[in-house]
């Protein structure tokens, strides 16, 4: 559907210094390779492009030459932070659905819930949700108040990392709860526990998140997650 591309290139030479350029998706040389299906069942897909021999104008370079990496920085704080709030409210609409259900269903003349186990995992999935809805809000407000951009870059992996693993955990609970049925695809947890999958891979994965965190940390101590 986009008209143009970002894309992330070197442009002089030095790996640690690229340069975003704006490539129009109609240029000579710019061409679909393929469109893979993927797990997710999202209404636009996710081709994958080539270049060959693409010729751009330096009016079409995006920010300053070698300057790529620091805005990339800006677009993953908000690119993370909206992760971490989807897979949030992911897990909200899990939440509700399994604890609807977990009343519903009877078994051995009882709603599943009063079985402990049942009711534990409920539990569970709440205390997730309540402590990861209390740190995107937290994330999004020192973004809004214009706090330390490194620190807010930091934070912004800590939110994307926790929320998306959060919403993991939380959706494979859900899908459990409901039994057989968690495992059919017109169920909405279904298809949620598949959609939130890909949070932990793209937008860096979980591992590079970790690693920015532990940078972080090396450069800054524990304070920059902490003191506060
Ligand atoms: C549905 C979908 C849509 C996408 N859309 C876009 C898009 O619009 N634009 C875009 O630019 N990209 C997009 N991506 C790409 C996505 O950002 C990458 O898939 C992701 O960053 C991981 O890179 P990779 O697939 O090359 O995995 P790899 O880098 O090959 O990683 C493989 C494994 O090795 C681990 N690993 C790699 N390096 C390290 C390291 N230094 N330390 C520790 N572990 C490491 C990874 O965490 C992972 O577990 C999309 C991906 C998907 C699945």
């Amino acid at each position: 559907m986009a008209d143009y591309i970002i894309v992330h290139a070197n442009a002089d030479g030095d790996p640690d210094k690229p340069t975003l350029f704006l490539v129009d998706k109609s240029q000579h040389g710019v061409r679909i390779a393929r469109e893979p299906k993927f797990t997710n069942t999202y209404v636009f897909g996710h081709p994958e492009f080539v270049f060959e021999d693409v010729e751009v104008p330096e009016t079409r370079v995006l920010g300053p030459v070698g300057g790529g990496l620091e805005l990339t920085k800006d677009w993953f704080v908000e690119a993370r932070l909206q992760i971490a709030a989807n897979t949030l409210g992911a897990a909200i609409r899990a939440l509700e659905l399994a604890d609807a259900w977990a009343s519903e269903r009877r078994q051995f003349g009882r709603p599943i819930r009063d079985f402990q186990s049942i009711e534990f995992m409920l539990a569970d999935m709440a205390v997730e949700i309540i402590a990861a809805k209390s740190l995107v809000y937290r994330v999004a407000w020192e973004i809004d108040s214009g706090a330390d951009r490194k620190r807010v870059h930091a934070h912004a992996s800590a939110i994307k990392l926790q929320a998306s693993e959060m919403a993991g955990r939380v959706l494979d609970k859900a899908v459990q709860i409901f039994g057989g049925r968690g495992y059919m695809r017109e169920n909405a947890v279904e298809r949620l526990n598949r959609d939130v999958r890909v949070d932990r891979i793209w937008e860096g994965t979980s591992e590079i998140q970790r690693v920015v965190i532990g940078g972080q940390m090396r450069k800054r101590g524990p304070e920059v997650f902490c003191g506060w």
